[in-house]
């Protein structure tokens, strides 16, 4: 299959199109630990993330894992797609203390251990959580295994439920600067637009 025809089949973490400097990082053997890390594009072999540095999981460097997310094609899509009205609508009525309490519980529910679903229990559109969620690498616990270096087969510790929430954060920060900390009443779609939308 042509690449071209892979790329209309719709776009899984494993889609690369390196020409144009899109990746994918996710090793296809795992350690002899079992852990699934992250390393040189499995395509075409670029080498373009300090692993060590992102694993180390610092804030204060997270405009370097921020980078790093947009070089893998999954994470670089969800940088820039822009959100669909229901997760606006979301957004709004949600305003950012209510979106920090939705993202950490969905990490709570959607990453834990021994979940045996990957990133496609994580939906694409209707919550802004989403949207940070694979652009982050916080979608699945593979995920969050090689690019965070956080073993899927554990609870998360307290840290790092923080860390991810807050990543989760700053994504939905930058894609939306002037959301309002409080949520706000925003009417419902009604129900023909709603049909009229797929
Ligand atoms: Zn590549
Ligand atoms: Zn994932």
């Amino acid at each position: 299959m042509s690449k071209t025809a892979k790329k209309k089949l719709g776009l899984t973490c494993t889609s690369t199109d390196c020409e144009n400097g899109l990746h994918c990082f996710k090793q296809t053997k795992k350690t002899v630990a079992g852990h699934i890390v992250g390393g040189r594009c499995r395509d075409c072999g670029a080498d373009l993330v300090d692993w060590p540095r992102i694993t180390r999981r610092e804030l204060s460097d997270v405009e370097y894992t921020f980078r790093s997310l947009k070089y893998e094609m999954i994470r670089h899509h969800f940088w820039h797609q822009e959100l669909d009205i229901r997760a606006m609508n979301y957004a709004l009525r949600k305003g950012i203390d209510g979106l920090i309490v939705a993202a950490e519980k969905r990490i709570r529910i959607t990453l834990r251990p021994g979940n045996p679903f990957d990133g496609r229990q994580t939906g694409k559109s209707g919550n802004p959580v989403l949207y940070a969620q694979h652009a982050c690498a916080v979608c699945c616990r593979k995920c969050v295994e090689y690019w965070h270096g956080i073993e899927r087969n554990r609870e998360l510790s307290a840290d790092e439920v923080n860390y991810l929430t807050k990543l989760i954060m700053l994504y939905i920060k930058d894609r939306l600067p002037n959301l309002p900390s409080e949520g706000q009443y925003v009417p419902p779609i009604r129900r023909s637009q709603a049909i009229e939308e797929f």
